[in-house]
């Protein structure tokens, strides 16, 4: 480990030739890379730390995108995907099946609330939301209603970067305005988190019912639009505004499912069942790509008939790959064997009181903590670059967005990586509101 007790200018990395060749090779994602410093080269991960090229460790604050939940190489997912790779790595969905993606449909369907038993298996996030899109404008179309074929979502939202997914994204934060014309127009609102908006809301929802699929929203935690959070009530009364017009609702738990924010699954906290929900980055707890879109018996039975019309057309190639549900069936393993949900309300606990310092401080806005997510709201944006040489020199890796430093730490990290996280944090961001005063 090299030192890192901070103090001086970050030691310069070290580059391995594979990197410099692969500058322009190598396409990154949201970043300019003409000016953006070079990515950080990792050869191996263990635990909740990176390894880099040059020998240094990295604490993870980030959970690689937030997906790995039990920290990196856990030897039970491992275990099973490896034994997965040597019998069956892939065979396609359409007239064939393999135990693993029957297993986890099984799993997931008795894991969710209510009658959320209905699940359908592609590769990432963005899809799994197009999906649920997709089944929900086929949803009032197999009933014979036509029309129906907007959404309803809500600013500071985020749920992908396809096209369709993109339209329901914030409107500033998306690319709405660079996009105009490609992206479908839908219905944005602001969150119903008090009186005047629940109003709004209402009003808006009412206008719009006969031409909305569906209203879609991130419960409790907006996540890559600024971890932005609400409570339980609001997603209660969207559920209940939903209800009263017929407009069917959609949970994007891509971000909050598995636990991130305290519960298995947000919707049980909010102790709301929505129509469809979908899954995604901790689904294999990190390790391969896979996502989920799970829908309710009422939806499901509209495509369940004698009609062939009728059926889902949606098939992935590498729909339910039997790597990734081997993976992800391991990962629900372990929320079964090892105590997830107590980590993360100690991880909640310790956020708490380790990034309260922050608060006090010029150019921070705001500090939220919900289950194992913590948030420190800076006055500005694009800060990023400044900040990442300060934690990289105190062995940390977090990687602010907007005006956003966050931490999303591995479950499974103990007290001490914790610390060392928060510590960074109030460290770095202090550095930053001291250099902003002067
Ligand atoms: C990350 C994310 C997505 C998109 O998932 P990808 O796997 O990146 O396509 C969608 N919705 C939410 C809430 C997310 O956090």
């Amino acid at each position: 480990m090299p030192d890192t007790s901070g103090g001086g200018a970050p030691a310069p990395l070290w580059l391995p030739d594979w990197l410099d060749q692969s500058r322009r090779a190598l396409w990154r994602p949201y970043t300019q890379m003409k000016t953006a410093p070079p990515p950080l080269p990792v050869v191996s991960a263990r635990g909740v730390r990176l390894t880099l090229a040059d020998g240094r460790e990295l604490i993870d604050g980030v959970s690689s995108w937030w997906t790995a939940c039990h920290g990196y190489c856990h030897p039970h997912i491992e275990a099973a995907v490896r034994e997965q790779l040597s019998k069956l790595p892939h065979v396609m969905l359409g007239g064939l099946v393999h135990e693993p993606a029957a297993r986890l449909a099984t799993r997931l369907a008795r894991l969710l609330p209510g009658d959320l038993d209905h699940v359908f298996f592609s590769d990432s996030g963005s899809v799994a939301v197009e999906v649920a899109m997709k089944m929900a404008v086929q949803f009032w179309l197999n009933g014979g209603v036509s029309g129906r074929t907007r959404f309803v979502s809500f600013r500071g939202g985020y749920h992908g970067d396809t096209a369709a997914t993109m339209s329901v994204c914030d409107p500033e934060e998306g690319m709405h305005a660079l996009l105009r014309g490609y992206l479908p127009e839908q219905v944005i609102a602001d969150l119903p988190t008090d009186g005047e908006r629940r109003t709004a809301f209402s009003a808006l929802l009412a206008a719009h019912a006969h031409e909305v699929a569906a209203v879609i929203v991130e419960p409790l935690v907006q996540g890559a639009g600024g971890m932005r959070m609400h409570d339980a009530e609001t997603l209660r009364f969207i559920a209940r505004a939903c209800a009263e017009t017929g407009v069917l609702l959609i949970f994007d738990e891509v971000m909050t499912g598995f636990g991130r924010t305290g519960s298995l699954f947000a919707c049980e906290e909010a102790g709301v069942v929505p129509d469809i929900i979908t899954l995604s980055k901790a689904l294999t707890g990190g390790t391969l790509p896979l996502a989920a879109t799970v829908a309710r018996s009422p939806i499901f039975e509209r495509f369940w008939a004698d009609d062939a019309q009728a059926a889902l057309m949606h098939g992935p190639t590498f729909m339910g790959n039997p790597l990734a549900c081997a993976a992800a069936n391991a990962s629900l393993d372990l929320f079964e064997t090892e105590p997830r949900l107590s980590q993360v309300a100690a991880i909640e606990r310790h956020l708490k009181g380790g990034l309260e310092p922050c608060r006090t401080l010029l150019g921070v806005v705001d500090v939220r903590v919900k289950g194992a997510i913590g948030a420190v709201q800076l006055d500005r944006a694009g800060e990023g670059d400044w900040l990442r040489p300060h934690f990289l020199e105190r062995g940390v890796w977090v990687r602010p967005f907007g005006d956003v430093v966050y931490l999303m730490p591995p479950f499974v990290i103990d007290e001490d990586d914790l610390a060392a996280l928060t510590k960074a944090v109030v460290e770095v961001v202090g550095l930053w509101s001291r250099e902003r005063a002067s």
